[in-house]
């Protein structure tokens, strides 16, 4: 892959930016090519579930007996509602989103199962719907699980897809929900990597989990499927130093073309063999069909032929709290971030990220 200085991950705090603009950003209409009425109806679900995202605590407080008990009964409520792995952590404010206000003290980390063998038609339409519905449920998940701790007169929050006020990804690992695979997306023995991540913040006490050794870093030390089937040779072939770590991270801007001219690409996803170990080997003959019946030559060439041609200028907004922002708070227009190219309302990192990239504003 080339190689590249990641300024965005230099120990700065990171911004928040609604995942349809991060790629709407390098030029990418992740519209252009039209998505099912089912699709769009999945993506509709994960911004009408940000409309829900706090509400009313109620005023006499249920107490546990213990905080054994409150994490047994949250993640027994979690999984009554739709996650299908629960972990829990202390809220770790490095991981907070720059300027986002979050006294919350415990994060709930929830996987959202994904069916491989949507999944495994990376690049296409079918891959997509299946990603937006894991997306939609985890915001549902979420949603009602900070309903109910809110009922039992504690503050909760719930955060997904269109509305996160912390990383995913790291609180998740310390709750014990996975690794860090290479192709950048979590993957646990259970599950491997299908699955999304939701999570509920609260100030409930909690015993938390803690992170887990399940030997796949090691697996991907010695396997380089995603890095050889990825189209946009955006996957590093070594470790990265990040804010004092060191992990795999997929070069955005590489990705960004594939990721937003065919329905968030995922074809990483797709051949990770984690897939084919999960659930017992569910999907294991899948899996080894699926991987039989693709040449990844061929397909890179023809996905780099037919990429969409990145439009060049976007309009700096005049207010800097109108457009997205304001979505992500349950106001504002959706259409901002459905329909058409983007010309106004976008967060100011855009502007730096395309100045970088030598693109005008
Ligand atoms: S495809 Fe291989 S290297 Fe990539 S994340 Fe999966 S196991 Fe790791
Ligand atoms: S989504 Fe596609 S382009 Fe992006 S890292 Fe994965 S395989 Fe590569």
């Amino acid at each position: 892959m080339t190689t590249r200085d990641f300024p965005e991950w230099s120990g700065e705090k990171a911004e928040y930016v609604e995942p349809t603009q991060v790629v709407r950003s390098f030029g990418y209409d992740v519209f252009a090519n039209p998505i099912s009425d089912e699709a769009m109806q999945y993506n509709n679900d994960t911004f009408t579930c940000v409309l829900a995202v706090e509400g009313e605590v109620a005023e006499n407080v249920q107490h546990y007996d213990n905080q054994t008990a409150a994490s047994e009964d949250i993640k027994k409520q979690a999984q009554i509602f739709g996650s299908i792995r629960t972990g829990i952590t202390h809220v770790n404010q490095t991981y907070v989103y720059k300027g986002q206000e979050l006294p919350h003290q415990y994060a709930i980390m929830l996987a959202v199962p994904m069916e491989y063998d949507e999944m495994k038609y990376g690049a296409t339409e079918r891959h997509v719907k299946e990603v937006l519905k894991a997306y939609a449920d985890g915001g549902k998940t979420a949603v009602a699980l900070a309903e109910y701790i809110r009922s039992r007169g504690y503050p909760a929050l719930a955060h997904s897809l269109r509305f996160e006020q912390l990383m995913m990804l790291p609180h998740a690992i310390a709750a014990g929900l996975g690794e860090l695979g290479r192709h950048g997306s979590l993957i646990n023995r259970e599950l491997g990597c299908s699955f999304r991540l939701a999570c509920v913040t609260t100030d409930l006490p909690m015993l938390v989990d803690s992170p887990v050794d399940e030997g796949i870093d090691d697996v991907c030390m010695n396997c380089n499927m995603c890095t050889e089937h990825c189209p946009g040779d955006a996957i590093t072939s070594e470790k990265q130093e990040i804010r004092g770590d060191y992990r795999w991270l997929i070069d955005t801007e590489s990705c960004a073309p594939y990721w937003g001219s065919y329905f968030s690409c995922g074809i990483c996803l797709e051949v990770c063999p984690f897939n084919a170990r999960a659930l017992d080997g569910k999907y294991k003959k899948s899996f080894v069909e699926r991987i039989k019946s693709i040449d990844s030559k061929e397909r890179s060439q023809e996905l780099k032929d037919a990429l969409q041609t990145p439009w060049q200028h976007v309009k700096k907004p005049d207010d800097k709290n109108s457009g997205w922002r304001n979505r992500v708070r349950g106001k504002g227009e959706t259409a901002i971030l459905q329909g058409g190219v983007p010309t106004q309302g976008l967060p100011e990192v855009i502007y730096s990220l395309r100045d970088r990239m030598g693109m005008p504003r």
